[in-house]
């Protein structure tokens, strides 16, 4: 892989067969392929920031195998099979690639808890077990103190254990990712598409980096732009971007990990999911991710931390009251594409641009195969797994404009947290 320096690329003109515009599990994923499928061919990969800085290195870390979150209301098990198939070679993918290029990303197999805390979580959980149930998916449940045994907090009053899913850390697996690229892939990062234009031999993009332009053109395009896919002119008004975010402390010295008295090395999700992931990392360092916003505004200015930091603290003290005087060390927000249908983008969206967005908040595994895929389909390949890709997806349903999005959201974001609040 070829990393350009913009200054080099100074009112020049470049050409490449294929563009892939976002480069975080998905555009990765995408560049990765098109250079293996088509060896002669050269393939830009352009990213408005250094890879690593967008959503998908600053998640919480999950590489989910099972249907997830709102992929669970289906009761089809032929949909939910599907879904399972596409997240496990995901997950063989990036493990593949972890193994193959000594990605240093903290990668296990630790499998995932998903926690409840009170009625409201039961219940959801009982729908998780009948999930698991009907694709055949072995899983444990865990009482309150076997659940503390392992997180330390006797906050849960149960959990279900399932092992198929993988912990990492998500800016060192990006960036691992990145740098073993093919030769034939070049990494534009942090250089922002200003302008796209379909011309009459293939598409013309302007690309800036620090008050540097220069032009791409290109045959193929392939946006793997999540929640920013409208900005380029596709599924207006179908994308809902919301932001989430989370906050972590700095590693716990010995007197604390006694304190704490749990495990390394796990990772919860909420069974409501209005409620709070959780972490402990392989280096003793605590995670908590909750709180939701509209990110209509998002890159206009920066969204305020404070608030946020304050509502991770409340949910981080109530969970370990003896660890109160630990600092976190970041807190950051990232933005998901959502849609109210709840499914996923996949395709060419018009001729020879391909686009696959809106993974809902579940976007690891589920970008990293749909990226794969869409570089098979772009270039012409069939296989089963395009197959269930092509059925569990569809086209997001269509969103009043702002500011009545943005009203419509924040107002059901205000009651799914009052929903959720003893989750939190
Ligand atoms: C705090 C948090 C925790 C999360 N936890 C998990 C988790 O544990 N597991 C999970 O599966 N998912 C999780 N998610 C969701 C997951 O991160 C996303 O679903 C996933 O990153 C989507 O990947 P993507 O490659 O499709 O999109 P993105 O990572 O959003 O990549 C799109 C890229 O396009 C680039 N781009 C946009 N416009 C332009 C332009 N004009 N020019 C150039 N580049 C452009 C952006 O800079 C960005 O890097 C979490 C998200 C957040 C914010």
């Amino acid at each position: 892989m070829h990393v350009i320096g913009a200054a080099s690329y100074k009112d020049r003109v470049s050409a490449f067969d294929w563009t892939v515009v976002g480069a975080g599990f998905t555009g990765l994923a995408a560049a990765r392929r098109l250079a293996e499928l088509n060896p002669n061919d050269t393939v830009a990969l352009v990213d408005a920031k250094p890879v690593g800085w967008g959503a998908s290195g600053r998640n919480s870390g999950f590489v989910i195998d099972l249907p997830h979150k709102f992929e669970l209301d289906s009761d089809d098990p032929d949909r939910l099979n599907a879904i399972l198939r596409l997240n496990k070679q995901a997950i063989a993918d990036l493990g593949g690639h972890v193994s193959e290029a000594g990605i240093d990303c903290a990668w296990s197999q630790a499998g995932k808890l998903q926690g409840a805390v009170k009625e409201r979580g039961t219940g959801k959980m009982r729908g998780f077990v009948q999930a698991l149930e009907k694709i055949g998916q072995p899983y444990t449940k865990l009482d309150r103190t076997e659940v503390q045994q392992i997180t330390g907090t006797d906050f849960y009053s149960g959990a279900i254990h399932t092992p198929g899913c993988v912990l990492m850390n998500p800016v060192q697996l990006t960036r691992g990712l990145a740098k073993s690229l093919p030769k034939n892939v070049t990494l534009f990062d942090g250089c922002p598409v200003t302008n796209f234009d379909r011309g009459s031999r293939g598409f013309g993009m302007t690309l800036r980096s620090q008050g540097v332009t220069f032009e791409l053109t290109t045959a193929s395009v392939l946006l793997c732009t999540n929640a920013f896919t409208q900005e380029f002119g596709f599924l207006k008004n179908r994308i809902v971007p919301v932001i989430t975010f989370a906050s972590m402390t700095r590693p716990l010295n010995d007197a604390e990990m006694e304190a704490y008295g749990g495990q390394l090395d796990w990772g919860l999700t909420p069974a409501d999911s209005g409620g709070t992931t959780l972490r402990m990392t392989q280096d003793r360092r605590l995670l908590v991710r909750n709180q939701y916003d509209y990110a209509g505004q998002y890159g206009v200015q920066d969204p305020d931390l404070d608030p946020i930091r304050k509502k991770h603290r409340e949910a981080f003290d109530k969970r370990y009251p003896k660890l109160r005087h630990v600092p976190f060390d970041s807190s950051w927000g990232g933005v998901c594409g959502l849609s109210r249908n709840h499914v996923s983008y996949f395709g060419e969206i018009a001729h020879d641009v391909w686009n696959s967005s809106c993974h809902n908040g579940v976007g690891v595994a589920r970008g990293t195969i749909s990226g794969k895929l869409l570089a098979e389909a772009a270039s012409g390949r069939s296989s089963t797994l395009l197959k269930d890709m092509f059925a569990v997806s569809n086209t997001p349903s269509l969103n009043p404009p702002d500011p009545f999005l943005g009203l419509g959201v924040r107002a059901r974001l205000k009651l799914a947290a009052w929903e959720s609040k003893e989750e939190v």
